[in-house]
């Protein structure tokens, strides 16, 4: 019986599940579809990334034999549905449908209604790309009342094999996370990425996005991410030899104009299908094996892949749908304009988003020290936040981005996914890079006209949150420093921060 099988923009895998068992009479569906391109607002680079590496991977799959269908944006179809109701019309011998399970549970739900819509039998298969399946991690949370990344992480290494003597973590330790915040000195170079020119193909979803995308954020033209296996394996293994050795010395660094100093920019390919997890890993494992990348680099990333990434996708699928809907702290300051054009005087803001705008990235310290300590402790609306995350990164899918905005940048989901919340005043940002030096605002100040406004925030964020957060064991050596201030400089502290707070789009 032949079958229609369904391949989502994120499913760009040759190994995925519901690839194994194709027959000669099956159609491989792909399409671009008006729901997905538009539940947010996208970024031009995420848009040109995703189409363009979907029609890459059709005319992969037409070249080994295949038959596709490959439905593009200009057909304007309304959804995934409509365009699987419409492809079975058009080819009434196919008998069934076959998907991998989606990422996301928006569409994963969506799945679920397909048979009895299409009146058609329909598998939903298992995506075995992550290391953890369901099950595994289920088993894991199971009877837990707490979840830590750091645990689930060493199950993840003794399951894996990565980095590991018998049952015992190489060299002794489980993390190196101590050894991963070096400041970057001006005189270390990073290697630039290994960047890809757009091919014919490119060339015309970079058109396509420049004319039905023109209002979004970004410019499609500076496309140069790579769109096919093969060149993102290349772009992985480019940062394997260039980059990694000094990945673990700075991976919490920041410096002005330096976007991707020695991080990966691999997430966008690992999310929609491009590189596979395990063998990353596996190459990073063998790398130190060969003494070519010290084992604070080897951990600190692996530790990323199969500890956060891992773990934050099997707590979005535990914790969905409630989730979505926390916001623990009450926040609902909506959103300032300037997380969309980046016209700003907070030097550390205003090159976190011109990052974001010019390349649909910035690496974690950005997202979650910048941008999201700004959000956490000016008390911004956990839904506007996540919505942006959602739309400005080329990487950005919610079963990663959810979990990573409302859990650990936001603090929404009181404490289930970090142990206290990552606020900080203007001192960590100082510590951790250079944009102080050329800031319009100074960081020793808290109060005054000069003062840097994540200082008068950061006091305010713990004495606004105090009923809440007064009894978090991790953050009473700030609420002791906070008390054991005057009454009088708390509240100059707490004026100027509510200041701030009616003033945000001026800062
Ligand atoms: C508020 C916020 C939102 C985020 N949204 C996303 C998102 O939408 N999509 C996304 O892939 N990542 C997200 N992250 C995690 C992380 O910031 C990005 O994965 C990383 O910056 C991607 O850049 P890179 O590939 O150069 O990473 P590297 O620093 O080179 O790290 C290697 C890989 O580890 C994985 N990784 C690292 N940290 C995390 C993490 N916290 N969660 C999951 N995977 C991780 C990524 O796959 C990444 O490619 C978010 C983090 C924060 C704080
Ligand atoms: S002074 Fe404050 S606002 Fe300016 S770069 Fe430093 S931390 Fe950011």
């Amino acid at each position: 019986m032949a079958k229609l099988i369904l391949i989502l923009g994120d499913q760009l895998s040759p190994a995925l599940a519901s690839l194994r068992d194709v027959g000669p009479d099956d159609l491989i569906l792909l399409a671009e579809v008006n729901a997905e391109a538009h539940y947010v607002k996208h970024h031009q680079l995420k848009i040109v990334l995703i189409f363009s590496a979907m029609r890459h991977f059709a005319q992969v799959l037409r070249d080994q034999g295949f038959q596709v269908h490959y439905i593009d944006y200009l057909q304007q179809t309304p959804s995934l549905y409509d365009a699987v109701a419409q492809t079975f019309s058009a080819n009434p011998q196919l008998q069934s449908l076959v998907v991998t399970e989606a990422a996301e549970y928006r569409l994963q739900q969506e799945f679920t209604t397909f048979e009895a819509r299409l009146q058609k039998p329909v598998t939903i298969l298992e995506d075995d790309r992550f290391i953890a399946d369901h099950s595994m991690f289920q088993r894991w949370a199971h009877g837990r009342t707490q979840f830590r990344m750091e645990y689930f992480y060493r199950e993840m290494r003794r399951y894996t094999g990565l980095l590991m003597e018998g049952s015992q973590p190489c060299g002794g330790q489980w993390n190196y996370d101590a050894d991963n915040r070096r400041q970057c000195p001006s005189d270390v170079i990073a290697p630039a990425p290994l960047w890809q020119q757009p091919d014919a193909i490119t060339q015309q979803v970079i058109e396509l996005v420049k004319t039905e995308f023109a209002d979004h954020m970004g410019d499609a033209t500076t496309f140069q991410y790579a769109v096919t296996g093969k060149a993102a394996r290349s772009a992985f293994l480019h940062f394997l030899e260039q980059q990694l050795p000094q990945f673990g010395d700075y991976q919490d660094a920041m410096r002005t104009n330096d976007t991707f100093l020695f991080h990966s920019v691999c997430s966008m390919y690992l999310n929609i299908g491009l590189l596979d997890a395990r063998w990353m890993c596996q190459k990073v494992d063998q790398a130190w094996r060969q003494n070519k990348v010290p084992l604070n680099a080897a951990e600190g990333f692996i530790r990323q892949i199969i500890g956060w990434r891992e773990y934050v996708r099997g707590l979005y699928w535990l914790l969905m749908p409630d989730y979505q809907q926390r916001n623990y702290l009450e926040t609902k300051t909506p959103l300032p304009s300037f997380y969309w054009h980046g016209k700003t005087q907070m030097h550390c803001m205003q090159q976190a988003i011109a990052d974001t705008i010019n390349h649909a990235y910035s690496h974690h310290i950005h997202r979650l020290m910048i941008t999201g300590n700004f959000a956490l402790i000016a008390g911004l609306d956990v839904q506007e936040v996540s919505d942006w995350y959602l739309s400005v990164y080329a990487d950005a899918f919610e079963w990663v981005e959810l979990p990573n905005t409302l859990g650990m940048a936001l603090f929404a989901d009181g404490g289930v996914l970090a142990s206290k919340p990552y606020a900080a005043s203007g001192n960590y940002i100082q510590r951790m890079s250079n944009y102080c030096q050329s800031c319009r605002y100074n960081v020793k100040l808290t109060v005054g006209d000069k003062a840097c406004p994540f200082n008068a925030l950061y006091w305010d964020f713990l004495a606004r949150n105090e009923n809440k957060l007064g009894g978090n064991a991790r953050l009473q050596l700030a609420y002791q420093q906070w008390r054991r201030k005057n009454e009088e400089t708390q509240q100059q502290i707490l004026a100027k921060a509510a200041d701030l707070l009616i003033h945000l789009e001026q800062l």
